[in-house]
């Protein structure tokens, strides 16, 4: 019953549905896509008006390995395997990776004792090769890191990944596989009936056998819906700079700190599109959706950011943003089937969730198993191939035979990232369509670049509203429209907080 006209991705006809999947993160977009390989009705709910345009838009993009990782933990052993699942996914469905290999670099005699005990932790982990370096050798590869640092580890394996294609390459993949995905569509009551679950919220209802909640930063308010909420969630900012790309060549491997208790602290990192990343701060919120960058944030990025690098004093900033964590009381993620009957919940995934979703997608489909939701493969499901988006790889504006198969391959729109029309127009007719130009921007890169759209957004605009069919100025609403749930909120100004020369 749908009376709003809000999009469906295919329409259906009834209200019944083996699944119901609240949330469409790239947790929810993995697990979303490993139900679609069965032959299982499936309906998947989301607040917002995009998929993964939660935290999941707004974080460090680091490939986690999960060397660090708690021994024994749900998270240690699902960023292990999703690490691997993400390599071979990532290869065939055109999602940006790169193995840069990561620094874990101590800066105090303290840090330097701590370095065996993380390398035993890694080996423990399943990474036998981290290995511990000294100054001379930690300069030798970083020739830019700032001489106060006393030592390293080495982890080869860790890279950097884009957190736009991620999770709508899986979400793709299930809406071409039959999952019907339902944007717009904010759950705010839940009843349990007698052998499946009622789901409501403006202007729908449906009925599931089974329900799947992963909301995210609100995991606990859905599952206070219907019943005693067993986590918490207490929301943990993290602010981000993004450097121009002028800075990208300062470093070539991913430079962590040694962690602490709040978390994998302030590194600095390239980014698959070609720029440097620095940050985040880790502080405790009131409110989900506290994604506002602050003076003091920034401030303190910069500073250890020139601890770390100190020819970052020297360059220009693109953008800063800030994403929530869903942090939670427990240190592990909160991934159960223990509680309601057929009801999995899937939170508390705080740091990490990028990197570990397909095996969480794995992870849940056994829960669902383990509590008789009927699990009959389907014999060739189909395959998702996403635009690239990776400067390392042949983006189609220097792809000679793209653009002699279609000309709006080699017309640019967006300068500072290279986007072309035949992308934007790609993105809007997309399996699922950019409906705003936050929607462009994750989808094609336009707009993200050093101008932050100063001199294309009007264009992208009006190809937008040609391919929706509608006027630029009920699309410019539609951006500006207050979102109906908590989400993690790319700040898309530009701030020059670092003028050169
Ligand atoms: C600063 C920062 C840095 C990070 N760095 C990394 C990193 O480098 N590598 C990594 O692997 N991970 C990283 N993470 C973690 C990663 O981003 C998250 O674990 C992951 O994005 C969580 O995905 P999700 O799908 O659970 O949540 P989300 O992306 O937030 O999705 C939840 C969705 O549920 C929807 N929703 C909520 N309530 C309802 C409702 N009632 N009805 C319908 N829909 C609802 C929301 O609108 C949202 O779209 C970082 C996180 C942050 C904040």
């Amino acid at each position: 019953m749908d009376s709003d006209g809000a999009a469906e991705y295919p329409p259906r006809p009834g209200h019944g549905f083996d699944v119901a999947i609240i949330g469409a993160g790239v947790v929810g977009a993995a697990i979303a896509r490993q139900l679609s390989h069965y032959e299982l009705k499936v309906i998947w709910l989301e607040a917002g008006e995009d998929v993964g345009a939660g935290t999941s838009k707004a974080n460090t993009a680091i490939w986690h390995t999960g060397f660090d990782a708690t021994p024994g933990s749900l998270e240690a052993r699902l960023l292990r395997r999703g690490h691997g699942l993400l390599a071979a996914f990532g290869a065939r469905a055109g999602i940006p990776l790169e193995t840069t290999g990561a620094l874990l670099v101590a800066w105090t005699d303290e840090q330097l004792g701590s370095l065996p005990g993380i390398r035993d932790r890694a080996r423990q982990n399943g990474y036998p090769d981290v290995e511990r370096i000294d100054p001379i050798a930690l300069r030798a590869l970083e020739p830019n890191l700032s001489d106060n640092a006393k030592g390293a580890l080495v982890i080869p394996q860790e890279g950097i990944l884009c957190p736009f294609t991620t999770p709508l390459a899986l979400a793709t993949e299930a809406v071409l596989n039959g999952v019907d995905l339902r944007i717009l569509h904010p759950v705010t009551q839940v009843t349990p009936l007698p052998s499946t679950y009622r789901v409501s919220g403006p202007g729908f209802e449906i009925e599931a056998g089974y329900i799947v909640n992963a909301a995210g930063l609100g995991a606990d308010t859905v599952e206070s819906l219907f019943c005693v909420p067993r986590l918490e969630v207490r929301p943990r900012r993290g602010e981000l700079i993004v450097y121009d790309k002028a800075a990208r060549d300062l470093i070539r491997h991913i430079l962590l700190p040694v962690p602490s208790s709040m978390g994998k602290g302030v590194l600095v990192a390239p980014t698959v599109f070609g720029n440097l990343l620095l940050g985040p701060t880790a502080e405790p919120v009131e409110t989900p959706d506290a994604t506002q960058t602050t003076t003091a944030g920034i401030g303190y990025l910069r500073h250890r950011g020139q601890q770390i690098v100190p020819r970052l004093a020297d360059e220009e900033v693109t953008a800063l943003f800030a994403g929530v964590r869903a942090a939670t009381q427990f240190p592990d993620y909160q991934i159960r089937s223990d509680g309601p009957p057929r009801y999995v919940l899937v939170g508390g995934i705080r740091s990490t969730g990028l990197s570990s979703s397909l095996a969480i997608g794995e992870h849940v489909r056994d829960l669902l198993d383990g509590l008789g939701c009927r699990l009959a493969p389907k014999p060739k499901p189909e395959e998702a191939v996403m635009p690239i988006l990776g400067e390392a790889f042949l983006r189609p504006h220097r792809d000679v035979s793209a653009i002699e198969a279609d000309p709006d391959c080699g017309r640019i729109v967006c300068h500072c990232e290279g986007v072309t029309r035949a992308e934007i127009l790609r993105a809007c007719g997309s399996t699922i369509p950019a409906r705003s130009l936050d929607g462009v921007r994750r989808r094609t890169r336009a707009l993200l670049g050093r101008c932050q759209g100063f001199y294309c957004a009007a264009q992208v605009l009006e190809l937008l509203a040609v391919a929706a069919g509608r006027d630029v100025a009920s699309l410019t609403g539609l951006d500006e429209r207050p979102s109906p749930a908590p989400l993690g909120r790319l700040r898309t100004e530009s701030t020059r907080v670092s003028p050169r020369g």
